[in-house]
């Protein structure tokens, strides 16, 4: 297995070879060492690259398993989109027993709340739902250190960019930021502008 170049847990490779992932693919070579190593980065890059584990895999190394409160962040534009992501990181992070919680609107706050309570690692979230979250003061996001803007340019399209917006003023600052974007309209590169840092490009 490829993967075992990179600086990943056992547990990861081990659920790596379940998948039957035992080669990066381009997208995932070029982001994985960057988010390893905390580097803000924007990807142009199309769905089927293989760009959730791309961000997945840095996101379950990162996780402190001990820490209580979320640590990662992926916002996506749709309920469908933050399922699918939520399952690939779970897959990934299986062995570390780590644990994500997929957060969307039309389903009910309470069980969302009670896992929350219970050691989420890792938060999966389209905007307007989490930003009642942060509103009702029902999400701690003061351990957040990895951020992934998943299909900006779809959320921009679908008028969440002011939510991610607010959403963002409300991380703290020392975190890595990544953006993915099929295309890279005006108001996608200005978020970058504003939000990243230093950010390297990737475009596959
Ligand atoms: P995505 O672009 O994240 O939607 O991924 C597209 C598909 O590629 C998904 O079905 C993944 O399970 C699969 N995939 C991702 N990374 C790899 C890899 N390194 N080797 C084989 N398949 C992969």
């Amino acid at each position: 297995n490829y993967f075992v170049n990179y600086p990943l847990d056992e547990s990861i490779i081990k659920a790596l070879d379940v998948l039957k992932y035992t080669k990066p693919t381009q997208v995932q070579q070029e982001v994985i060492p960057l988010l390893l190593n905390k580097k803000d980065v924007i990807v142009k890059s199309q769905t089927g690259s293989g760009k959730t584990a791309a961000f997945g895999i840095p996101i379950c190394e990162l996780v402190e398993w001990e820490e209580r409160a979320p640590q990662a962040l992926v916002l996506t534009p749709t309920r469908e989109l933050a399922t699918q992501i939520k399952e690939e990181i779970f897959n990934i992070g299986r062995y570390k027993r780590i644990k994500v919680e997929a957060l969307f609107g039309k389903s009910s706050y309470q069980s969302q709340v009670k896992n929350l309570n219970q050691r989420t690692h890792v938060v999966v979230a389209t905007p307007g739902r989490l930003f009642d979250h942060i509103e009702r003061g029902t999400i701690d996001l003061t351990k957040i250190k990895t951020v992934i803007i998943d299909e900006a340019d779809e959320m921009f399209a679908m008028g969440f960019i002011e939510q991610v917006e607010k959403i963002l003023r409300e991380l703290p600052n020392k975190r890595a930021t990544a953006m993915f974007s099929a295309t890279m309209p005006k108001g996608v590169a200005s978020l970058a502008e504003r939000f990243l840092k230093k950010a390297q490009m990737v475009e596959i």
